[in-house]
């Protein structure tokens, strides 16, 4: 019986030092590689001499189901998203084609390399946004309806939870942020300390800091390359760092 296996791997926001050496070896180790063109060039180093089979976007099922069939015939084969596979990214659909087949769970071997989130690489250029209970909420409704992204959304705005808008605007989708500042500005000041980080860690990033009341996705570039950082309560910015208070100073 052919023992192939799977990599689920994650390759971080973009640049060659924040993909981990597991992630590299991985990619080192497999035969062949499925993913978006943009990320498989991201690892063309890494990448050179193996098959790959780039995708666009809205084939992630069919790609699952190709690297699943990679797997299956014995083969190694890695499977990258960017940032952390399974925030996301490819583990789903690959992990929705196994149960499909009945995977038995050992063969082929399925193993996940973490890598870098898009809500690490934002905070890490942006200051110290997460230091008390945050969330992400993606606002891309392809998958999701939007009723219940939404529903979420007030329950992290009512909640005072820090919070990660991950797929915040595309050119099709661009009314789904303006509807999130507005259900936050419900629950939160306007003077609400936003984090907009775009393309971190690649060499187009630009960060930015803005309010909730000033949250204007067309204005401040906001695509889907972007990942916005809204505060809670008791964020703040100093020196254009956004900070939320670990919360030692309730405790003094
Ligand atoms: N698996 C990825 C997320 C995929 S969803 C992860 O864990 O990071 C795609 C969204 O991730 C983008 O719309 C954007 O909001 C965010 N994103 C991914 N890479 C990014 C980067 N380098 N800079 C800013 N945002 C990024």
């Amino acid at each position: 019986m052919n023992t192939g296996k799977l990599y689920l791997v994650g390759l971080g926001p973009g640049d060659a030092g924040n993909l981990t050496p597991a992630a590299a070896a991985a990619i080192a180790d497999s035969d062949e590689l499925v993913g978006y063109h943009y990320y498989i060039e991201q690892v063309a180093g890494e990448a050179a001499g193996k098959v790959s089979h780039a995708m666009e976007l809205g084939q992630e099922l069919e790609r699952a189901a190709l690297a699943v069939d990679i797997a299956y015939s014995g083969k190694t084969v890695a499977v990258v998203s960017s940032g952390d596979a399974g925030i996301y990214g490819m583990a789903g659909p690959v992990f929705r084609v196994l149960t499909d087949r009945q995977w038995n769970g050992h063969n082929p071997a399925v193993e996940t390399v973490p890598g870098v989130s898009a809500l690490q690489s934002a905070a890490a250029l942006l200051g110290s946004p997460l230091m008390q209970d945050f969330c992400a909420i993606s606002l891309s409704n392809l998958l999701t309806p939007w009723e219940q992204i939404r529903r979420r959304l007030e329950a992290a705005a009512a909640g005072d939870f820090v919070t990660v808008l991950y797929n915040p605007r595309s050119r099709r989708r661009v009314s789904q942020l303006q509807e999130a500042r507005d259900i936050y500005l419900a629950h939160r000041s306007s003077d609400t300390p936003v984090g907009i980080v775009r393309h971190a860690f690649r060499p187009e990033q630009a960060v930015s800091l803005a309010v909730l009341g000033g949250l204007d996705g067309e204005r401040l570039g906001v695509d889907m390359f972007t990942t916005v950082v809204i505060g809670n309560s008791n964020t703040y910015v100093h020196n254009g760092r956004m900070v939320t208070p670990r919360g030692y100073e309730a405790k003094g």
